[in-house]
């Protein structure tokens, strides 16, 4: 910040981006998102994650795990199957947040990286790619990827702490992974591989809690469906991932549930700019 290089999206800007339906508009140009996360110890990252996807936009949520039962109660409008093989077709996947680090968490990465569309890999998938780095070669060329690591995943993935010079390591590893690459904090940093960097600076602290980075990733998910450029859609899923927590928190400490809640009213808030 401070440096005229870094930009910042404002609510014009991500209003404008934000995949709203219209007349000619079906379930299927809204995007079709793909969340692969969870597991029987962690049911809540699918919940949370597929949750934020299906209010972020109105178009289609496929779940693939197993907390498809969970999932399904919870969300009814979410088409939920057991394995990312049965998933069906989706425009982007999220891959990630609470399914392991083991060889069925790294069967389903190697699954969505090759599937030809754009992937949000979060937390677990990030892990599997720093211990595991030969994983990136199920990678379909030319296909987006979007790395969400917070900034102990950041050290596992490039082998260093973001340290002071946190926007010259987040471009560096946007231009190493050829990803873009948002490094979470309370200065959010997106980099993308051609240079770009945006900041977005939180307006309280109150996604310091369990289960807000599953919902950042199901935002980033349904803008990359809806056929957003990747850095445009991380920027835009930070900005109204922040803004969901001000307006849920209203000054008390608010759980990841709360801030999904508030979603909706986040997103309707930009529209008054559009
Ligand atoms: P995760 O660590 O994956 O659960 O992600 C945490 C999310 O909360 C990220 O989007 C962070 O940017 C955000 N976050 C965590 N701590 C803070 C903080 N102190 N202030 C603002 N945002 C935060
Ligand atoms: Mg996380």
């Amino acid at each position: 910040l401070g440096d005229p290089g870094i930009e910042q999206l404002d609510a014009v800007d991500v209003g404008v981006a934000w995949p709203v339906p219209g007349p000619e508009d079906n379930k299927y140009s809204q995007g079709v998102t793909g969340i692969a996360a969870g597991s029987a110890t962690y049911p809540g990252a699918a919940v949370l994650a597929t949750g934020s996807a299906v209010l972020a936009t109105s178009g289609m949520v496929r779940y693939a795990g197993p907390a498809a039962d969970v999932v399904r109660s919870r969300w009814p409008e979410v088409v939920a199957t057991g394995s990312v093989t049965d998933a069906g077709r989706v425009q982007a996947w999220v891959v990630g947040p609470g399914i392991g680090t083991g060889q069925s968490g790294r069967r389903v990465l190697e699954h969505v990286l090759s599937a030809g569309v754009p992937v949000c890999a979060d937390a677990d998938a990030t892990t599997l790619m720093a211990h595991q780095p030969d994983v990136l070669d199920a990678r379909d060329p030319g296909t987006p990827l979007v790395l969400t690591p917070h900034a102990g995943e950041f050290e596992r993935l490039t082998g260093a702490p973001p340290g002071a010079d946190r926007v010259g390591a987040v471009k560096a590893a946007a231009r190493r992974f050829d990803a873009v690459v948002l490094l979470k904090g309370n200065t959010t940093l997106v980099a993308a591989p051609d240079g770009r960097v945006l900041a977005n600076v939180a307006r309280g602290s109150w996604l310091a809690t369990a289960g807000s980075g599953d919902l950042l990733s199901g935002l980033v998910g349904a803008l990359l469906a809806a056929g957003l450029d990747p850095w445009l859609a991380a920027g835009a899923a930070a900005y109204v991932h922040s803004l969901a927590a001000d307006l849920a928190a209203r000054g008390v400490p608010v759980s990841a549930s709360g801030v999904l809640s508030a979603i909706p009213d986040a997103i309707r808030s930009l529209r008054s700019y559009q």
